[in-house]
């Protein structure tokens, strides 16, 4: 499934290929790191959920096309072994976090950037629902049920099978 991408401020626009709707894959992190960074760009209010976590889906980089505005793509790194962090430097609006090593082809994209239209659709409709919950240990005040305090093998299977698919798609 295609999704399209705008900034808040529709400066930067694009669309991201093949996003999985499969179950399992959506992930709301509520590390320290990822708060910081929707403080930073000033969109903690939009970004974090009531727990301080942030909605992400795993997408290949590959598949994320941006057709608009590319020079407000912006990137910051928080800490020095920290994620790259992209944003739409127009607005502030937070698009994707990825490894800091360019070969892994691997990109949590925030649903900030995501346009789930006019149609009435929740996110939850188009995406399916949350997967896990993790760095709960960060998390403010009630946890959702299930909530990992920090990042399960499960996650990093996920990925791990993620990354290899995103491997071969680029041969
Ligand atoms: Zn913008
Ligand atoms: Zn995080």
């Amino acid at each position: 499934m295609d999704i399209a991408m705008k900034c808040k401020c529709g400066s930067l626009r694009g669309v991201v290929h093949d996003i999985s709707s499969r179950r399992g894959h959506r992930t709301v992190c509520m590390c320290d790191d990822c708060q910081a960074y929707a403080h930073y760009v000033g969109q903690a209010e939009t970004v974090l959920d009531a727990n301080g976590g942030t909605d992400v889906v795993p997408v290949a980089p590959a598949n994320v096309e941006i057709t608009h505005g590319i020079e407000n793509l912006k990137c910051l790194r928080l800490t020095e072994k920290g994620m790259l962090r992209w944003y739409a430097g127009c607005c502030g609006t937070p698009i994707a976090n990825t490894a800091p090593i360019s070969k892994i082809p691997f990109a949590g994209l925030i649903h900030s950037i995501m346009d789930f239209g006019d149609g009435g659709e929740s996110r939850d409709g188009i995406l399916g629902p949350i997967g896990m919950y993790v760095q709960g240990k960060s998390g403010i005040g009630t946890l959702p049920q299930g909530t990992y305090q920090k990042f399960p093998l499960r996650l990093i299977l996920h990925s791990m099978v993620f990354l290899f698919v995103g491997l071969l798609k680029r041969q």
